[in-house]
């Protein structure tokens, strides 16, 4: 039997992870549930945006489904985003994005990329300090071991899609150090594991141009974990925005599926939250994690079969149950 632990989070967080749930219990019947709590709310609740509570459910179940979370973007003394906390705690150390053109929402056809992108690190370290008065340093830590860990991962997911091009993105020419180590340990796994022939480089601002103009020419994505975090988002736009984005942080017997989306405060509680990017989300963790490919296809399939045959993208504010109740339609 399957355990997750759904941790709902803030704003849309839980009318996305609700209608996500549903799916996925329609794809696994016997699928045991636990709650948990994490965010800024539960933050001003309680002084802590990841009770250990939360990180015990984690273990406990080894897979999880995120909603989404707020974060001030003034210092708050105390707080950090609980779902930096739940990556770097849990060492869920890849970020699995994968972007594919979709009917009626996507912008362009033919659009079927996949960024992995390192997780735990980087300038998201944690490690921002006023050095003096007006002058304020963030370091941007990579390390061997979290570049092999994503390489490992990314000679997995090259195998399972059949990868004909892996772009390591990066900027050595400025970062030499900092992007060289992730460059150079990348490479060497990939060729190790026979990959070198496919295996491209872009810098960071090309990539970010081509990713615009022509996201055909990409398939596996390899990058840090700022750089990634913006090209994603970019490349978000091609899957048709936001509200279709999904993500996998994948660790070593722990996972957590979370929407690429944050909270969505301009439209919480008005019915109009897409709950596909939580359900693609979900379907990341069965193909990835639990190894359960059928049932990850089941749900892909049945969100492309929902968009193929609706006309028009405006549910008139019943976004989230219309598009739940027509996925569930088209699961059969
Ligand atoms: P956001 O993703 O919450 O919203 C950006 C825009 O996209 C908004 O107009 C929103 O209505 C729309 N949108 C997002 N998800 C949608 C969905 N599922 N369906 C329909 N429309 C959707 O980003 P933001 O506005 O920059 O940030 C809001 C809050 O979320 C901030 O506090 C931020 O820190 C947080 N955030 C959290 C995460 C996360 O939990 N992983 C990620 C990004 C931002
Ligand atoms: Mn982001």
């Amino acid at each position: 039997m399957h355990s997750l632990c759904v941790i709902p989070g803030d704003g849309i967080g839980p009318e996305v992870t609700e209608a996500a749930v549903t799916v996925l219990q329609a794809v696994l019947p016997d699928l045991h549930i636990e709650h948990a709590e994490a965010g800024w709310g539960t933050f001003q609740r309680c002084g802590e945006a990841v009770p250990q509570a939360t990180l015990d459910a984690m273990q406990r179940c080894g897979a999880g489904l995120f909603g989404a979370v707020q974060s001030p973007t003034m210092k708050v003394e105390g707080y950090r985003s609980a779902i930096i906390t739940l990556r770097q705690r849990l060492k869920l150390s890849v970020n699995v994005r994968p972007v594919r053109s979709r009917p009626l929402v996507s912008p362009k056809p033919g659009v079927d990329l996949l960024i992995l992108r390192e997780n735990s690190e980087c300038l998201y370290s944690g490690r921002e300090h006023l050095s003096a008065e007006g002058v304020a340093v963030a370091e941007r830590v990579i390390t061997r071991e979290a570049c092999l860990a994503l390489a490992e991962r990314a000679v997995k997911v090259a195998k399972e899609r059949g990868a004909w091009r892996i772009t390591l993105v990066h900027k050595a020419n400025v970062l030499p150090l900092t992007c060289g180590l992730f460059r150079d340990t990348c490479r060497a796994v990939l060729k190790d594991a026979g990959f070198e022939a496919i295996v491209d480089e872009r810098l960071v601002d090309v990539a970010a141009l081509q990713l615009t103009e022509a996201p055909e020419r990409f398939d596996l994505i390899l990058t840090t974990n700022l750089f990634g975090d913006i090209l994603s988002d970019l490349a978000a736009h091609w899957a048709g925005g936001l509200g279709m984005a999904p993500s996998l942080n994948w660790g070593n017997g722990c996972a957590l599926a979370e929407p690429v989306h944050g909270s969505a405060p301009d439209i919480v509680g008005t019915g109009r939250a897409n709950p596909l990017a939580a359900m693609l989300s979900a379907a990341l963790l069965l193909r990835h994690h639990w190894g359960l490919n059928n049932e990850a296809e089941l749900i892909e399939n049945a969100v492309e079969r929902f968009l193929a045959k609706e006309r028009q993208v405006d549910f008139a504010g019943q976004t989230t149950r219309r598009i739940t109740m027509g996925v569930l339609a088209a699961l059969g």
